[in-house]
C-alpha cells in the first residue's frame, strides 16, 4: 500500500492504466473507482473510511468472512516452505494431495478432482473432459453439451460459451460449436399462471425436446448450476432438477453441476446439488474452496467419469500452470477446517438461512418489492412498479428496463453502507456464511432501509 498517494492520485492511475472486468472502463474513468482498503469479518472498509456490510461475500466467495489470521498463516507457512510447485510430469507437493482426499471426503462419489486456478477455468476442464470421457467410451459423437440462457459459467472462450450471456456472446462470435441452450427455469419470466412445481417440470421438459432435437447419440453432457448466480439469483422450483435428472439418465447424458458459487456451504449443504436432490457425474468448484482468499478451482469427477478416464483414458491432455497450487491448496484446507470447525454449513442450514429467507419473505410488504426468495445464503427480490396485475402476469408490473431501477437502487445501498448486487432489477444478496443472527438482521435493517431511499427517489422521478 502507497499511504502517501491520495485517493483522487490512485483512481486517476487506475483510469490510466486498469481496464476493469465488466466495466465500461471510460464511464468509470469519469467517476473514479471505489478503493476498498480492509475488511473485517462481514464488513469493508473503503480508503475515506466508509464501512459497508459486504452482502455479496466479495463475488460469492468470502464464505468464513474477512480477516481470517489462519488463512494469511497457512499461506505463510507454504511459502516459506514450498511457494510452487507444478503436478505436471510425475510431481506433486502435499497441500495438493491434502486437498485432493479431503475434497473426496466431503464429496460421497467423487473420488477425484482435476484442479484449476479458476471457475471459468474448472468449466473449460469440464468442456474438454466431457469430450475426453465420450471418446474413450466410444462414442466421440457425444460432443455437445447443453446449457441453459441466463447461465454464468465464467468468461474463457468455453466457459462464456456455455455460459447463456448472450450480450457476451456478441462480443467475440461466441459460442463456440457444440454447445446449445435451453431457457432458464426463471417462473417470473416463463411460467404466469402456472403452479411453481408444474412450471419446474415443464422447464425441465424443454432439455428434452433440445435432446431430441439434436439427437441423444450427439449429446454428451447437461450443465447448469443449482441455482443461478450471476443470473440474478434463479431458485428453480423443487421439481425441476429431479426431473433433469431423470431425463438426463433417459437418455445417458451426463449431468455437470456448476457449483462455483453453490458448493461449500452456500445453499445450506456442502454442494448445491445435494440441496436441490440430484447426484451429478462432474462438479465445478471455485470462490468458496478457499473464501477467495486465494485462487483455486477445479472439477469434482464423479466415480463413473474417473474411472472410465484413469482406467481406459491414457493422458489427459490438459492442465495448467497453477493445477494444485500449493499455496493455494494450503489455504483452502485451512478454509475448510473453519468451515467444519465452525459448523457453518449446518448454522446456515438450521439457523441463520431460515432467518434470512424469513426476512426475506417480510420485505413483500414493502411497496416496491415483488418476489422475494431465499435459499441458504443466497437470496433476491424484484424491483416492482405495482404490485398485481392480470391472472396470467407474474403478479407485479415491472419497471420499463431502460429506467435501470435496479442501479438506482444499488447506489442507495452503497451510499448506506450495503453492498447489494443488481441483475436487471433484481437485487440479490450471498453474504458471508459466518454471519451472526444479529448480523442477518442487521442486513435485513439496511435492505429494508434501502429499498425505502429507493421508492422515494423513484417516486420523486415519477417512475412509480
Ligand atoms: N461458474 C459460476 C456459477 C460462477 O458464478 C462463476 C463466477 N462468478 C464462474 C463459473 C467463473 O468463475 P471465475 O470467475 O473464478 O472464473
Amino acid at each position: 500500500m502507497n499511504a502517501s498517494l491520495s485517493t483522487r492520485e490512485l483512481q486517476a492511475l487506475d483510469s490510466a492504466h486498469f481496464i476493469h472486468p465488466f466495466t465500461d472502463t471510460k464511464a468509470l474513468a469519469a467517476k473514479g473507482a471505489r478503493i476498498i482498503s480492509k475488511a473485517e469479518g462481514i464488513w469493508i472498509t473503503d480508503r475515506e473510511g466508509h464501512r459497508i456490510l459486504d452482502g455479496m461475500s466479495g463475488l460469492w466467495c468470502v464464505n468464513v468472512g474477512y480477516g481470517r489470521t489462519e488463512l494469511a498463516d497457512a499461506a505463510h507457512r507454504q511459502m516459506a516452505e514450498l511457494p510452487y510447485y507444478n503436478s505436471f510430469f510425475q510431481t506433486t507437493t502435499e497441500p495438493s494431495i491434502l486437498l485432493a482426499a479431503k475434497l473426496a471426503e466431503l464429496s460421497p462419489g467423487f473420488s477425484r478432482v482435476f484442479f484449476s486456478g479458476s471457475g471459468s477455468e474448472g468449466n473449460d476442464t469440464v468442456l474438454r473432459l466431457v469430450r475426453h470421457y465420450w471418446s474413450v467410451m466410444g462414442q466421440p459423437k457425444r460432443s455437445t453439451i447443453i446449457s441453459r440462457w441466463n447461465a454464468y459459467h465464467g468468461s474463457t472462450v468455453a466457459g462464456a460459451s456455455l455460459g447463456g450471456m448472450k450480450y457476451m456472446h456478441e462480443q467475440g462470435g461466441l459460442p463456440i460449436p457444440g454447445i446449445a441452450h435451453i431457457d432458464q427455469p426463471y417462473w417470473v419470466e416463463h411460467g404466469h399462471g402456472m403452479d411453481r412445481e408444474a412450471f419446474g417440470k415443464l422447464a425441465a421438459s424443454w432439455l428434452e425436446d433440445k435432446i431430441l432435437e439434436l439427437g441423444p447419440e450427439n449429446v454428451g453432457a447437461f450443465i447448469g448450476e443449482p441455482v443461478q448466480g450471476a443470473g440474478g439469483v434463479i431458485i428453480p422450483p423443487a421439481s425441476y432438477w429431479t426431473e433433469i435428472e431423470r431425463i438426463c439418465r433417459k437418455y445417458d447424458i451426463l449431468i455437470v453441476a456448476d457449483e462455483v458459487i453453490c458448493g461449500f456451504g452456500r445453499l445450506g449443504s456442502w454442494w448445491g446439488s445435494q440441496r436441490m436432490g440430484f447426484k451429478p457425474d462432474l462438479m465445478t468448484f471455485a470462490k468458496g474452496v478457499t473464501s477467495g482468499y486465494f485462487p483455486l478451482g477445479g472439477v469434482m469427477v464423479g466415480d463413473r467419469v474417473g474411472e472410465a478416464i484413469v482406467e481406459k483414458g491414457g493422458e489427459f491432455e490438459h492442465g495448467y500452470t497453477y493445477s494444485g497450487h500449493p499455496v493455494a491448496c494450503a489455504v483452502a484446507l485451512a478454509n475448510l477446517d473453519i468451515i467444519e470447525r465452525e459448523g457453518l454449513v449446518q448454522r446456515v442450514a438450521e439457523v441463520t438461512g431460515p432467518r434470512l429467507r424469513k426476512g426475506f419473505a417480510a420485505l413483500a410488504d414493502h411497496p416496491l418489492v415483488a418476489e422475494p426468495e431465499a435459499l441458504g445464503f443466497v437470496a433476491g427480490l424484484v424491483l416492482a412498479k405495482e404490485k398485481g396485475g392480470p391472472a396470467d402476469g407474474p403478479g407485479f408490473v415491472p419497471f420499463a428496463p431502460e429506467l435501470g431501477v435496479g442501479m438506482v437502487c444499488r447506489q442507495h445501498c452503497f451510499d448506506n453502507g450495503l453492498v447489494m448486487r443488481a441483475v436487471g432489477d433484481r437485487m440479490i444478496v450471498a453474504p458471508p456464511l459466518c454471519m451472526t443472527e444479529d448480523e442477518v438482521d442487521e442486513l435485513l435493517r439496511r435492505i429494508r432501509y434501502c429499498l425505502d431511499r429507493t421508492y422515494e427517489d423513484v417516486r420523486a422521478r415519477g417512475w412509480c
